[in-house]
């Protein structure tokens, strides 16, 4: 019953080297010396706030140019070398990583936006991007508009107006797993010279990768899968290095006009790169988001095992809701790997090695079976946060989309008796048993027929 496909995941080819995923995983951004030119195998921790400067001329240099190392919330090798492996896999040109998933949305936005222009998102993001979208940036003179059906190319070209600077989407959102064809909206962008940025967290790079498919800007909460283990929170940008300054520049002036001194501009200096480059020396390190090298060496340790966990974690998730699916307990079940989804023809163009590891499911008894269930559940852990090794299950409604109004709740697919649950890399049948358990111990409620 219930067999594992346990066949080696296809390589991937990304578009900066010849070699599989997998070997990029574990080679990529490979550090370099450590203190004194020793050679330690694994990224050595830099845990330090700064570095000595050689003589009085380098640290000239340093602020001149921005070369070498001087203060880790600049620059810090081990945060580097996180970066390069998050980059190739990816297929970007740069990353650059931050404090937390919040972090990388805002610095990705604030590199973009200033006050008085406009964020284009699709409806169907994460609570905290929507929280920012619309109550911190409003504050800030930044406005979004939102798209209600984000496979709607003519609705995107509709809502841009001559102030949009951004678009915004999740390339699977959560809880409903209702797909965004990417290249359809890097298309609208394009056509407008606007940058499109993706929220890849739950696909992960190992299953999809925005860049090949269009768009300009990639960012990752790394506290779920990159990192993998539930440990630390960290966030990451990854730039397609793609600015094209004849194309996009007189929307982008800060890109392109000489500093305040009359030096070299982000273009002249950094071409294509220019978005990532101000948003690593404006924008982060002048909002402080950096993160502790520590993080950044857990969430390069996490990345190198990024295909073995998301690969068994997909084929596990996919098992479990095909066992849902038949339970008369449950009315629906939201996961683009099922045919009965309507994001299932996406998922075959965009997810072909698996369709992640959250999902929801909506039970035919509303909010009291959620809570028996979130109740009896033993290997379940009842917890908001995603893609760790173990299983989690929340229950939106009254948790992480609890801000929304009930009509909200249901133009995303959240009812009182629809669960989450983000599938660990545990054994399929452990997790079918223990949802069994708790589903066959549920009371039947009054004068229901069963
Ligand atoms: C968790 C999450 C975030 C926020 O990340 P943090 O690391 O918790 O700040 C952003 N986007 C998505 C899709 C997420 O799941």
């Amino acid at each position: 019953m219930l067999p594992i496909r346990t066949e080696v995941p296809t390589p991937v080819v990304g578009t900066g080297s010849a070699r599989g995923f997998t070997t990029r995983q574990v080679h990529a951004g490979d550090a370099a010396c450590g203190p004194g030119g020793v050679r330690p195998r694994a990224t050595p921790v830099f845990l330090t706030a700064g570095f000595r400067f050689d003589d009085f001329e380098q640290a000239g240099a340093h602020f001149g140019t921005g070369e070498g190392y001087a203060y880790t919330r600049h620059g810090n090798p081990t945060t580097d070398a996180a970066e390069r492996k998050v980059a190739d896999l990816e297929g970007g040109a740069e990353a650059l990583l931050v404090a937390s998933g919040q972090a990388a949305v805002t610095v990705a936005v604030l590199a973009l936006v200033a006050a008085g222009q406009r964020v284009l998102s699709a409806t169907s993001v994460y609570e905290g991007t929507r929280g920012l979208f619309m109550e911190n940036l409003p504050r800030l003179g930044i406005e979004t508009d939102f798209v209600e059906d984000a496979n709607d190319p003519d609705e995107w070209a509709r809502r841009i107006t001559p102030d949009t600077r951004v678009l915004f989407c999740e390339s699977v959102p959560n809880p409903r797993n209702d797909l965004v064809d990417l290249a359809a909206v890097a298309r609208v962008a394009h056509a407008h010279g606007l940058p499109l940025v993706v929220d890849n967290t739950l696909a992960t790079p190992y299953l999809l990768r925005p860049i090949e498919h269009g768009a300009d800007v990639v960012v990752h909460s790394a506290s779920k899968f990159l990192a993998g283990q539930g440990a630390v929170l960290g966030g990451v940008v990854v730039d397609a290095g793609t600015f094209d300054a004849g194309r996009s520049g007189a929307l982008f002036p800060h890109l392109v006009e000489r500093t305040r001194l009359g030096g070299p501009g982000y273009v002249e200096r950094f071409g294509g790169s220019a978005r990532i480059a101000y948003a690593r020396e404006v924008v982060a390190p002048r909002l402080g988001p950096t993160p502790s090298p520590f993080t950044a060496f857990l969430v390069a340790q996490g990345v190198e095992t990024l295909s073995l966990r998301v690969a068994r974690q997909s084929a596990v998730a996919l098992e479990v809701a095909e066992w849902l699916a038949g339970r008369p307990e449950v009315l629906s079940v939201d996961y683009s790997g099922l045919p009965s989804s309507p994001s299932h023809d996406l998922a075959r163009r965009y997810l072909p090695d698996g369709q992640g590891s959250v999902f929801s499911f909506t039970l035919r008894d509303g909010e009291h079976a959620a809570r028996h269930v979130v109740e009896s559940v033993r290997l379940f852990t009842h917890m908001t946060h995603l893609g760790d090794v173990r299983s989690l299950v929340l229950h939106p409604a009254s948790t992480s989309h609890v801000l929304r109004s009930p009509e909200e709740q249901a133009a995303a697919g959240i009812w009182p008796g629809t669960l989450r649950v983000s599938i660990g890399i545990e054994d399929p049948l452990d997790l079918v048993a223990d949802l069994e358990q708790a589903l066959a111990t549920f009371p039947a409620a009054p004068g229901r027929v069963s």
